[in-house]
């Protein structure tokens, strides 16, 4: 469903979307434990994003999250 570094996160606000989510760092966003600052696709807004845990996240969570991505598919 999603590809190896897509992770599908929740911003403050409670906006749902995929961003690539690199474990080993990113120049994109600041990163502060599991928490990054950047820009949410979802609300239009930067905001502090957290990634969804997709073992306990629902059908429809995981839905909305793979809706919205932060990077164009080609
Ligand atoms: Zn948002």
């Amino acid at each position: 469903m999603f590809a190896s570094f897509d992770r599908p996160v929740r911003c403050k606000d409670g906006h749902l979307f995929t961003t690539i989510w690199v474990p080993l760092g990113s120049l994109k966003a600041i990163r502060w434990f599991n928490q990054r600052y950047q820009y949410c696709p979802a609300g239009h807004h930067w905001s502090w994003v957290t990634p969804i845990n997709v073992a306990t996240a629902s059908e429809t969570e995981l839905a909305q999250a793979a809706a919205v991505h932060d990077i164009p598919v080609p």
